[in-house]
């Protein structure tokens, strides 16, 4: 079911020490944010130009909704809390409270460096203002993300919150009842029935009723990922975190019934989703396909999980050993990597690239995805090797408060007026210079 890729040395003249280049070697999707940029663009413009008329019609073209009025009626939302399943509300529960309490130990605080009498530098720790977080909706309603969005920006001191979800055919075109609850539970008054791109573009602009804000965190498909990356810069975002992958490294330790159902956990979030094994064991490699044909054919999401394995996204790499192994996963820098080894610490201990790591046999992703206590919004498609999942951290931003007495300048005035001097900028110089003057 899942193809095959032999990277072992034989197969790629790394034995004869020639360079060999990895990125191009490891499965990535066919359609990905460079081939979504044409249509995503025509959305984003059309809500830039045409607002809110233009997400009433693509929430009828993309989600078989008409809807006037996009905000969701605060009724809505306590109805739905009423109605919450105490099984889920239980479980949202647990979820919140791991959560809030990483968040709260992550978060950073003010840093104040003294560099002598009267001069001091202060590295504040400021919230965003207004946020606009998304919550993906389209082939799964995920409530999940509802908590990883808001208890980290709320344990930051973000003022404003918004939330935006796809409006769904099946519940009435509102939001899923599921996914407002969670909202009510923690106390988000101002949420949009509206997904994908238009989303993303409805907080970058303002469009309707939704006031521009000032960064876009969440998950999201390739229209919406690709809609942050068209967006950056007229807004913040957090990083691409777009359709799931899951990488595994493993050897001959590895449980192979593990394996394929966290391979196959992945897989079920999207056609588009991508689940990779790295294993320096072809052992193993043969005992997971089996344990795939196995537990595919009993999963509900049967056809969409076909689709992500057998997708060119998906595969299982064969490395020589796990210096190897260890190159492959840095290199492909994956948004969920699971290490299944022996002394799987010491191997984490060397991953460089990953949103996020998953050590050992009982750390599956699944756990992190809901209960873990650490983040479910992670960067995908590569960007791991330059940026963070979403935590309290990303909800913040720091400024330099800068500080000085007139002794504290006097203390470095000369060497101020000499840099300038440097830098054919004498103005800069006369402007210190003009406090001792008088
Ligand atoms: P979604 O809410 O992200 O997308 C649904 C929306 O996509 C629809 O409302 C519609 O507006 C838009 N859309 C659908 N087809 C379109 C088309 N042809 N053209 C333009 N827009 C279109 O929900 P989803 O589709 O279920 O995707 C959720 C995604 O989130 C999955 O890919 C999942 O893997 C990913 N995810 C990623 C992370 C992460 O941190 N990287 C975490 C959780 C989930």
């Amino acid at each position: 079911m899942i193809r095959r890729i032999d990277l072992r040395s034989a197969n790629t003249g790394r034995a004869a020490g020639e360079p060999f280049d990895y990125r191009t070697a490891l499965p990535r999707a066919d359609f990905d944010i460079e081939a979504a940029v044409p249509a995503v663009h025509a959305i984003t413009e059309a809500v830039r130009t045409r607002g809110i008329e233009a997400i009433r019609e693509m929430s009828a073209q993309f989600d078989g909704v008409e809807r006037e009025d996009v905000r969701v009626a605060p009724e809505a939302m306590s109805r739905a809390l009423a109605e919450l399943d105490p099984a889920i509300r239980a479980g949202l529960e647990e979820s919140i409270t791991r959560l809030r309490a990483t968040c709260e130990n992550e978060l950073e605080r003010d840093v104040v460096t003294d560099l002598g009498p009267g001069a001091r530098v202060t590295h504040r720790k400021v919230p965003i203002d207004r946020v606009g977080l998304y919550v993906p909706g389209g082939l799964a309603p995920l409530v999940s993300s509802v908590l990883m969005n808001v208890v980290p920006a709320q344990t930051a001191g973000v003022r404003s919150i918004a939330l935006a979800s796809p409006p769904q055919k099946d519940f009435g075109g509102e939001v899923h009842p599921t996914i407002l609850a969670a909202c009510a539970m923690l106390g988000v008054e101002e949420v949009y029935a509206v997904g994908g791109a238009q989303a993303i573009a409805m907080f970058a602009y303002g469009t309707g009723p939704c006031e521009r804000v000032d960064m876009v965190t969440g998950p999201g498909n390739i229209y919406v990922v690709t809609a942050k990356r068209l967006l950056k810069g007229v807004v913040g975002i957090d990083s691409e975190a777009g359709p799931t992958e899951i990488a595994v490294l493993a050897d001959d330790t590895a449980e192979a019934a593990y394996v394929a159902a966290d391979l196959i956990s992945q897989a079920e979030h999207d056609p588009l989703a991508a689940s990779v094994l790295v294993t320096t064991s072809e052992a193993l490699a043969d005992e997971v396909d089996a344990e795939l044909d196995k537990q595919v054919s009993v999963t509900k999401h049967v056809e969409r999980i076909r689709t992500s394995l057998t997708g060119r996204q998906s595969g299982t790499v064969l490395v020589d050993d796990l210096d190897q192994g260890l190159e492959v996963v840095n290199a492909y820098a994956a948004e969920h990597l699971e290490i299944h080894t022996a002394d799987a610490a010491a191997v984490a201990a060397r991953v460089r690239n990953a949103g996020a790591i998953f050590v050992g046999p009982h750390a599956p992703v699944s756990l992190g995805d809901y209960c873990a206590g650490s983040n479910h919004v992670l960067p995908s498609g590569g960007c791991a090797c330059h940026s963070s999942g979403l935590s309290v951290r990303a909800f913040t931003k720091s400024v330099h408060v800068v500080d000085y007495s007139r002794e504290g300048l006097a203390d470095v005035a000369d060497h101020v007026v000499t840099l300038a001097e440097a830098e054919d900028l004498p103005g800069h110089g006369a402007a210190v210079r003009v406090r001792f003057e008088r």
